[in-house]
């Protein structure tokens, strides 16, 4: 006859950290990318940056 100990139960104190994710490459992890906003003919740049999802990862960030 065997005794068999029963292990305590663990809980973890921790949930597991989530698997590091890929960042996009396109918005660099931001989720976002910015345009600098070109005006006219010549499409000069009038110093004005238009932001947006982007459109590689659609905000989340990662690949
Ligand atoms: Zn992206």
């Amino acid at each position: 006859m065997t005794t068999e100990k029963k292990a305590p139960a663990r809980r973890p104190r921790s949930p597991k950290p989530a698997p590091a994710a890929e960042a996009c490459g396109t918005c660099d992890g931001s989720g976002e990318t910015t345009t600098t906003v070109r005006v006219g003919r010549k499409r000069r740049e009038i110093g004005a940056i238009q932001s947006g999802l982007c459109p590689s990862c659609l905000g989340t960030g990662t690949a």
